[in-house]
């Protein structure tokens, strides 16, 4: 592979990856303490915490659908982060 090419494949890799990364997080209540959140859920919510990718800013939310993966834009430094589903 010659330089030129090996440089624009390593980008569009280092592209995905970078919206594809799975944020680190920490489960602070299994089942979530929303109660709003359990009913809409049935049950399945629980509260996360994690650190901004930008700024490391510990931000708390609530994965209603653990299972599931969720993905969405960071209100904190408008960065895409990620949680991976479990499996069951
Ligand atoms: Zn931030």
């Amino acid at each position: 592979m010659d330089k030129e090419l090996r440089d624009i494949v390593g980008a569009a890799i280092e592209e995905s990856s970078t919206v594809m990364d799975e944020t680190p997080y920490e489960v602070t209540s299994a089942p979530s303490k929303d109660p709003m959140a359990g009913a809409i859920s049935d049950g399945e919510a629980i509260d996360i915490q994690y650190n901004c990718p930008k700024c490391g800013n510990n931000i708390r939310t609530t994965w209603l659908f653990p299972d599931a993966t969720m993905t969405f834009r960071d209100e904190c430094c408008n960065m895409m982060v990620s949680f991976e589903g479990r499996d069951k």
